[in-house]
């Protein structure tokens, strides 16, 4: 006759050896390395890293702050109907931020910039043609920046696509403070689950966090379902929403 005891021993035993099988084939089956590039791509997609703070020390990622405040940034507009429906937006909760501009844009729409300048927001250059300084000789690279500035009055600058090379980095720190983020909203990302982002969001809101939206055509769609809800979060937790 077995005990009760050594019965249930036998059964933890058994189970155990069944549950390893099963992690073992587990292990065997995974595809790490497709694992290993989502987590990359999500990483690369929607946050800063680490990574980057030490390889860009001189750049801006985050605002020392002990206060609840942060920093809500909006790329590559002024776009028609799409800022002014944010600049609707934030002036509903009260809020400033701070729009990167692209020259051709602020040319274009004039009247949109100078409404965003009126509504009391910051703003900054973000390249006359929105140009990658990856693909972009520095020369070139600060001949757009230089093109920018006769339509947007700043010594604020953001990268597009956050490329820039070391050299452009040097000559461009002679003039303006390069401010890139803490984390992106994602909202350009077509196939962009909302309420990951959302949730992301949430998690990067700590004092001094910059975040990036987008006021364009590409963005609209995942913008204006992401800031209202992103909006009251902050105004609920007690956050100061400010421009740079
Ligand atoms: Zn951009």
């Amino acid at each position: 006759m077995i005990s009760v005891e050594i019965k249930t021993i036998l059964e933890i035993v058994f189970i155990s050896c069944l549950f390893c099988k099963g992690i073992i084939r587990l292990f065997k089956t995974f595809d790490y390395f497709r694992v290993l590039k989502i987590f990359l791509l999500k990483v690369y997609k929607h946050r800063s890293t680490a990574f980057s703070h030490y390889i860009y020390p001189s750049l801006v990622w985050k605002i020392p702050a002990k206060e609840k405040h942060i920093y809500l940034t909006f790329d590559d507009g002024p776009t028609p109907h799409v800022t002014e429906k944010v600049l609707d937006l934030l002036k509903e909760f009260g809020v400033k931020a701070t729009f990167f501009c692209v020259g051709k844009n602020v040319k274009n729409y004039q009247h949109i910039y100078l409404k965003i300048l009126n509504d009391g927001h910051a703003v900054g250059n973000h390249t006359q043609n929105h140009v990658n300084g990856w693909k972009t000789s520095a020369d070139k690279y600060i001949s757009e920046v230089e093109e920018a500035s006769k339509h947007i009055s700043s010594k604020l600058f953001r990268p597009p696509y956050g490329k820039l090379s070391p050299v452009q980095i040097l000559k461009l720190k002679k003039i303006y403070k390069i401010v890139m983020w803490s984390c992106l909203s994602g909202d350009f990302d077509q196939s962009l689950n909302i309420e990951h982002s959302i949730k992301q969001l949430k998690n990067a809101s700590q004092p001094g966090a910059i975040i990036v939206f987008h006021d364009s055509k590409k963005a609209e769609r995942n913008l204006f379902e992401i800031l209202p809800e992103y909006l009251q979060y902050l105004a609920s937790e007690g956050f100061v929403t400010k421009a740079l």
